[in-house]
């Protein structure tokens, strides 16, 4: 069984900048993905909001910081991680043939935003799970946001700077916060409609112009903003604390097991972005090294 000091599980923005801080903090770190390093920026043909460049393909980015990271001599296994156990003072990390055994875990595998599993959802321009990240695209355009938590409202009062006209599609419940709410109702632009179900996506030449309603009626629009929730990917650890099915952090990255970290989008906080997976990784491997 190989033995380092720290294992990271997650090769995206949050796993590898931790990784990077962690190694030239002199402390040996394993770092291990299931796919190709990037993450969640593999899937992102644009990203517009990372400081230091203007416009970036998503991958690109990816194999930028990757080879940042490997110019550091960082070891990676291309393996899924299936569990962590406690061992003694330390963990056990088991991929299907490999066992390692380290005094630290940092979790950083991310998440998968939840879908409407309508057809060519995956398929069409327009649908997009993240208003800070393509929100610019839209601008003085028609757009929708799916959902009726905290989530969809507060993406729907971004979109509403830029957008010329915005509608809120709520399939069960209002689950927004009060001030959300009221915040909402005080911009002329948004319209809520209560009660709705998109079913079809209408689309030409493979660009969204609008969406079909459960009772009928049809709206024009260009872009769709799915806020309906994601699921964390940790089914590989047991008795962590959870908070609104994400991982519990401390402002050290410190979960509620003592060595486990986590970091990115795999912790439950406001913002999902690649700027801040990489904050959050940075601390949780700068957190590891002042031994907190
Ligand atoms: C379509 C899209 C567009 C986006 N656009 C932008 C943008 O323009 N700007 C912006 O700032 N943010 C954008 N985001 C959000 C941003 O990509 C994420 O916030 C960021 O990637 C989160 O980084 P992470 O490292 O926490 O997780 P991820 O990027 O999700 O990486 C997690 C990694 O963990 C690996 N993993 C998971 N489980 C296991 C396991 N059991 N074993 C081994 N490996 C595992 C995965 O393979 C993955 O590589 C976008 C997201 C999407 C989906």
């Amino acid at each position: 069984m190989l033995t380092f000091d720290t294992i990271v599980i997650g090769a995206g923005p949050a796993g590898l900048a931790a990784s990077l801080y962690l190694k030239r903090a002199g402390i040996e770190v394993l770092l291990i993905d299931k796919d190709a390093p990037g993450g969640q920026m593999l899937k992102t043909s644009k990203i517009e909001n990372y400081l230091g460049f203007k416009s970036i393909n998503g991958a690109e980015l990816a194999l930028n910081m990757f080879n940042h990271v490997k110019s550091n001599d960082i070891p990676f296994e291309f393996s899924e991680v299936i569990s962590v156990d406690k061992k003694g003072s330390g963990f056990v990390v088991k991929t299907p043939d490999k066992h390692f055994s380290c005094k630290h875990v940092v979790i950083a595998t991310g998440r998968m935003p939840n879908k409407l599993h309508l057809p060519d959802e995956d398929k069409i321009q327009g649908v997009s799970y993240c208003a800070v990240c393509d929100g610019s695209f839209y601008k003085n355009k028609i757009v929708g946001v799916v959902g009726g938590g905290n989530s969809a409202y507060t993406n729907a009062l971004y979109l509403s700077d830029l957008c010329e006209q915005v509608y809120i599609f709520v399939r069960g419940e209002v689950k927004a916060e009060e001030e959300l709410i009221n915040r909402v109702r005080n911009r002329d632009n948004i319209v809520v409609l209560k009660n709705t179900q998109i079913i079809k996506l209408i689309s030409e030449n493979n660009k969204l112009k609008g969406v079909n309603l459960a009772d009928e009626r049809k709206l024009k629009l260009e872009g769709l903003f799915i806020a309906i929730g994601g699921k964390p990917k940790i089914n590989f650890i047991k008795n962590i604390e959870l908070e609104k099915e994400y991982i519990k952090v401390d402002s050290k990255m410190r979960t509620s097991l003592k060595g486990v970290y986590a970091c990115g989008d795999v912790i439950y906080k406001d913002y999902y972005q690649i700027a801040t997976a990489i904050g959050d990784g940075a601390v949780a491997a700068l957190s590891i090294k002042a031994g907190d």
